[in-house]
């Protein structure tokens, strides 16, 4: 296939879709469409709970990074791939033909349709739900009566949930806190090792665990769970469930509904040979966990696989390297996870924070390295202004070093 100017258009342009974007050439007609502005940092966003980071911390302005990547982007939903004119439809009425396409839509959050969930519940998966929570937990601080909070999902982001609203303590903001855990214990896909040494770091706060747990239903004051146990929730926070984004359920692009979309190990999707699915939304062979660094991966392998498609090249294989997954749990500790093994430090929250720094100055600026550099070095001294300096105190730096332990 060789189109004199190949058109490439871009659904989702976060972890997969901007690092995509960021390998094609400019002399290719590359649109990225994206539903929202920014680009968000989700990794990060429980730390907009406590106050360490606010919104403009974990954004980026899209249209931006796009331009400056050579590319077009479009502000609108996408409704529909109309695979047989080769093309995609928005909400605002625009239809982008395509020579490629690369899905990197992610992910929605479900709340598997219990009673009153979508209503009452407040979602944690973009950075407009975590200022959204903020600004309850802000109100619920102020009154007289100490608040309960619900958190139903005890997996990563419950638990870093968690640890932020356990930060705002240092303010003097107390809550008693609820966790539902569908599962006999939290962070079920992690070693057992790590789920310990959380419960232990959590025992000395209000805090109650619900494992076993089955929300049954939410509302205004209360979550009901499957044992008809009603919990006091004047704020209750859904970190559980996620699903395929609703306009790809009839694409053409799985089996089923709402199954994640199957592609080949080049990331070329298994129904259609010119659409490539990248990230959150791509069911691999060999499945990886659903976390950015594999998103931003693939995105570098479906960007270059769509260049080769274009040059008549051998396509790329996506292999997922072995990472470590670094959990932060707000001031009282941060995990470093590799395959079995766990350690405990928290010193490593400076650590997560420069890769978050670095990666979000790469993203910003990918081709143009003076500027890189001089990002990476303002974002530097902003990380050791927010998380270093607070952790270099005497006492605190004692805590950390003998903080620092290997769990398992
Ligand atoms: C609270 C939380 C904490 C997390 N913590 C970590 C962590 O510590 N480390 C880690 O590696 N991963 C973490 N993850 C997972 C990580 O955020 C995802 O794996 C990653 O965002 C996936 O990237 P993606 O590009 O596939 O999808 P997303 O980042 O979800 O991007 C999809 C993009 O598609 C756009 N889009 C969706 N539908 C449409 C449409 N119809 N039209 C146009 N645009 C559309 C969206 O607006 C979005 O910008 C966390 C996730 C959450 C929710």
């Amino acid at each position: 296939m060789s189109p004199s100017r190949p058109r490439v258009v871009i659904i989702g342009g976060n972890f997969a879709g901007l690092v995509a974007a960021s390998r094609l050439p400019c002399d290719y007609d590359v649109t990225v469409v994206d539903a929202r502005a920014d680009f968000e940092w989700t990794p990060n966003i429980h730390e907009i709970l406590s106050g360490v980071k606010d919104r403009e911390g974990v954004v980026l302005p899209r249209a931006e990074c796009v331009s400056r990547y050579g590319h077009t982007f479009v502000h609108d939903a996408v409704t529909k791939i109309d695979r047989d004119n080769s093309s995609v439809m928005t909400e605002g009425g625009l239809v982008l033909p395509y020579d490629a396409c690369l899905v990197a839509a992610g992910s929605q959050r479900t709340t598997f349709g219990v009673d009153g969930a979508d209503k009452h519940a407040l979602g944690f998966r973009l950075v407009d739900d975590a200022v959204r929570i903020a600004g309850r937990l802000d109100k619920l601080a102020a009154r007289q009566r100490r608040a309960s909070v619900v958190i139903v999902g005890g997996g990563v982001s419950g638990i870093e949930a968690l640890g932020e609203i356990l930060r705002r303590r240092g303010q003097g903001d107390e809550f008693n806190i609820h966790v539902v855990e569908l599962e006999s214990r939290i962070l079920d896909q992690l070693p057992q090792g790590l789920a310990s040494d959380a419960l232990q770091r959590f025992a000395p706060y209000p805090v109650t665990l619900h494992t076993n747990a089955a929300v049954t239903q939410v509302d205004g004051r209360s979550v009901t769970l499957g044992s008809g146990e009603k919990l006091t929730a004047d704020l209750c926070i859904w970190s559980a469930g996620m699903t395929l984004p609703d306009f790809l359920r009839d694409a053409g692009l799985n089996d089923t509904g709402d199954d994640w979309l199957p592609v080949e190990d080049t990331l070329r999707s298994r129904y259609a040979d010119n659409i490539f699915v990248a990230g959150d939304c791509a069911d691999l062979p060999t499945p990886v966990r659903k976390q950015a660094y594999y998103a931003m991966d693939m995105g570098e392998v479906a960007g270059d696989n769509i260049s080769r498609l274009f040059r008549d090249r051998r396509q790329r294989r996506f292999r997922a390297a072995a990472m470590p997954m670094v959990i932060s749990f707000g001031d009282i500790t941060t995990w470093l996870v590799a395959g079995e093994s766990v350690v405990a430090s928290p010193l490593l929250a400076a650590a997560k924070e420069g890769v978050y720094q670095v990666t979000m100055a790469r993203l910003a600026s990918p081709k143009e390295p003076l500027r890189y550099s001089t990002d990476v070095v303002g974002r530097a001294a902003m990380a050791t202004r927010q998380l270093l300096l607070p952790q270099l105190t005497p006492s605190k730096l004692f805590l950390g070093l003998t903080g620092s332990r290997i769990i398992v």
